[in-house]
């Protein structure tokens, strides 16, 4: 049996639903005993999952997903087993952070322009004051009826091609994995079918992340489907990269899957969490003890 585990996940700190403590308790009551909170390009939920965490006795991993621009496209790095006090991980997420008020701003003035006044003042009231994402907006647009749920609010609005749609401009690959590598974490690279690339970009993805010290590959994602999961295993077996598993929860009504509900790991694959590079950086994070 593989331990029941949940590597990628959302919380209020971000565009998730459920507060960090609220996310914790729902990881407990679905008998998850391995949990990384990866809220995008903050930290500021961390402290409050893990005093949860130690509460119900579950192992719990700082995590991170930070957006980043790969050949004018977006892909998204998961770092785990970060020091959320790091400064180079921190001077770059507020760079992150600045860059999400500005296209916050843009998407705003795009959409006015297409009829829908109000929807910066509507996505920070879902944002909470903190980082503005595409998902706070497309809250905000379902409120307005623009749509019967989020994920057809984003076809329609929010994607490229679609009236609020902004080019991201993140970090570049060797700026995330600067930034995870300085915070002591393992780079992911997260839901790696999501992005619609042949497996040559996939392998070019890859063989970039490899040589900026990049270890892991989400194989395991509640955004993959049965067939993707196998693909990607094959790859992640011949590219050697270890390999991860995470839901991508962002709430009770916005999920693809249930916290920690998705198959093991592919036989033939190593899980990241049993590798030793994942020892003895848990070690070191117990042997300092590091608070999050
Ligand atoms: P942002 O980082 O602000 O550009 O927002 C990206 C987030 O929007 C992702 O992490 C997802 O949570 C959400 N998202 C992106 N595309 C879709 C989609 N097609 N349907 C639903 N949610 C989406
Ligand atoms: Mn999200
Ligand atoms: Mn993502
Ligand atoms: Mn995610």
């Amino acid at each position: 049996m593989q331990l029941r585990c949940d590597l990628h996940t959302h919380s209020t700190a971000s565009d998730g639903t459920l507060s960090p403590t609220a996310l914790v308790e729902r990881a407990h009551e679905q008998q998850v005993e391995l949990l990384a909170l990866t809220d995008h390009d903050i930290t500021s939920g961390l402290s409050e999952a893990a005093n949860a965490a130690a509460h119900y006795g579950m192992q719990f991993v700082p995590g991170i997903e930070i957006s980043v621009t790969w050949q004018h496209q977006t892909v998204h790095i998961v770092g785990l087993g970060i020091d959320p006090h790091n400064a180079t991980l921190q001077q770059g997420l507020a760079q992150q952070l600045a860059f999400r008020c500005e296209r916050g701003a843009a998407i705003a003035e795009r959409l006015e322009q297409s009829g829908i006044p109000g929807a910066l003042a509507g996505a920070q009231r879902y944002a909470g004051g903190k980082i503005l994402s595409r998902t706070h907006f497309a809250h905000f647009l379902v409120e307005q009826g623009k749509a019967k749920d989020i994920r057809q609010v984003f076809k329609k609005y929010l994607v490229r091609g679609k009236p609020g749609y902004v080019p991201g401009q993140w970090a570049t690959l060797e700026q995330a994995l600067d930034w995870v590598t300085a915070a002591e974490g393992m780079a992911v690279i997260a839901h790696p079918a999501r992005y619609g690339f042949t497996t040559t970009k996939l392998r070019k993805l890859i063989g970039e992340f490899r040589e900026l010290g990049g270890m892991g590959f989400e194989v395991i994602s509640g955004s993959h489907s049965h067939d993707e999961e196998q693909r990607m295993a094959q790859l992640a077996k011949q590219e050697r990269l270890l390999v991860s598993k995470g839901s991508d929860f962002h709430g009770p009504d916005n999920a693809y899957r249930e916290l920690g509900a998705m198959p093991p790991v592919p036989a033939g694959c190593t899980p990241i969490w049993h590798s030793e590079q994942w020892q003895q950086r848990m070690e070191m994070n117990q042997m300092s003890g590091k608070s999050v």
